[in-house]
């Protein structure tokens, strides 16, 4: 049997590289196993040898000591990867396919899969909603690994036909995971189309991948907003204009762009560690409260930003039990509609893999994707958090060219 090596929380500011149990067709007990997933058979599953696994802002959240992630939790949710072997119940995936996983694990069979909402499956945690290499998602082993399960294969891997073409487009394709469906969901729910002027919150790589995205749908003018100017000028590369949003007021700063203080349709790819103030201290409703007042009246917020339940880093108590201070009138003044959750990957990552081998959207290039060994791991967490404009993508087996 093969070895295995994954990156590994190990607390707060600190992940490593380790030799972890080569995966199998069953989820054992470990770090972040709910007691129903414990030892948990899944002949429906297959492993996979990653190809090509991404280090998230997600990630981030864990390993900033921000949530409540066990010590020992082998991260990675965006995972890309050749099946090297199948369980007896898998009927359409065969030994050497590439195939793509939706970061949501996701049964299938329930009420929610089966309206395709595979971001909260009733199934395969003690909770709505599961993930892989997450905390609270039912302890499904994360991907950032040389090897993983991915459980209910036939409904949870997306197959490419033909390899070598996926191989040569593997830094674009690797983002339909997560990011690009997140930055295209964030968008879809916020109501951006053709002529949109749409606010972004965030100029990270789900910001860049919600900036494509809006893009893609036909939006006419992007304004990324972050307080990082790295991030900033990375957005305006790709076409963006860009506002610092702690730097004066933000409607002023779009009324110099737009001409009007306000947006159709605003999307939050911040999340709850937002910065507050000048200063860069916090306020974890800061994003919410300036999308809510710069959306127009009856417009969309999107809010693929994450926000937790426990936050044990929160300076205030009511933040640290995750309650957020938010201007909710304004909300509700201007009949906005707002929507939140994790992304239903599945919804959308077949479309925009065909848009990627078409050559409608680069979207690697965008987020500046930038690979790296999986030995390499805890750098690209440190660089990543320090608020380098990439998007760190980790090449386990040396396939992308690394080795
Ligand atoms: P990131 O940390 O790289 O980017 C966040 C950016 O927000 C940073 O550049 C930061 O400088 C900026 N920022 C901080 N305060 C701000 C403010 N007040 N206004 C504007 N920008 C501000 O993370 P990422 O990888 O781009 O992910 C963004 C968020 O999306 C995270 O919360 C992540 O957990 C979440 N996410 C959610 C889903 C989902 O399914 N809903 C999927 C992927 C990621
Ligand atoms: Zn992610
Ligand atoms: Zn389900």
């Amino acid at each position: 049997m093969a070895g295995n090596r994954g990156v590994v929380y190990r607390g707060p500011g600190n992940v490593a590289v380790e030799s972890i149990d080569y995966p199998e067709l069953i989820l054992r007990p470990g770090p972040g196993v709910p007691a129903i997933n414990e030892n948990r058979p899944c002949p429906h599953g297959v492993i996979l040898k990653v190809v090509a696994t991404n280090i998230c802002g997600s990630d981030q959240h864990m390993v900033r000591g921000r949530t409540t992630a066990p010590v020992g939790l082998v991260l990675g949710h965006e995972i890309t990867g050749e099946i090297v072997e199948v369980g007896r119940d898998v009927e359409y995936r065969k030994v050497g396919d590439l195939v793509s996983v939706p970061f949501n694990v996701a049964c299938g069979r329930c009420r929610n899969c089966v309206e395709r909402r595979t971001d909260v499956c009733l199934n395969v945690n003690d909770h709505p909603g599961g993930a892989y290499g997450y905390v609270d998602m039912g302890g499904w082993r994360g991907g950032q690994a040389e090897y993983v399960m991915a459980p209910y294969a036939d409904w949870n891997t997306l197959k490419y036909e033909d390899k070598d073409q996926a191989m040569e487009k593997m830094l674009d394709l690797t983002m339909i995971t997560d990011i690009f469906p997140t930055g295209y969901h964030g968008c879809i729910e916020a109501r951006v189309g053709s002529g949109s002027t749409v606010y972004l919150a965030g100029g990270g790589p789900v910001g860049l991948a919600a900036a494509t995205s809006a893009f893609f749908l036909g939006a006419a003018a992007v304004i990324v907003g972050d307080p990082n100017k790295d991030r900033r000028e990375h957005a305006h590369s790709i076409g963006c204009e860009t506002v610092d949003p702690l730097a004066g007021a933000l409607p002023d700063q779009l009324e110099e762009i737009l001409g009007v203080p306000e947006v159709d349709a605003a999307v939050d790819c911040v999340g709850f560690e937002a910065k507050g103030h000048q200063d860069g201290t916090e306020q974890n409703a800061a994003v919410l409260n300036q999308a809510m007042e710069v959306t127009r009246a009856a417009g969309g917020i999107g809010i693929p930003g994450l926000y937790v339940t426990e936050d044990p880093g929160a300076k205030e108590e009511a933040a640290r039990h995750g309650t957020v201070s938010l201007r909710f009138g304004i909300g509700w003044a201007k009949s906005l509609t707002f929507a939140t959750g994790q992304t239903p990957t599945m919804q959308y990552n077949r479309r925009l893999r065909e848009a990627i081998l078409h050559d409608r959207v680069p979207i690697g290039r965008n987020v500046n994707a930038t690979v790296i060994p999986l030995d390499d791991a805890p750098r690209g967490y440190q660089e990543f958090d320090a608020g380098a404009p990439k998007k760190f993508v980790l090449d386990p087996h040396g396939m992308l060219g690394t080795a």
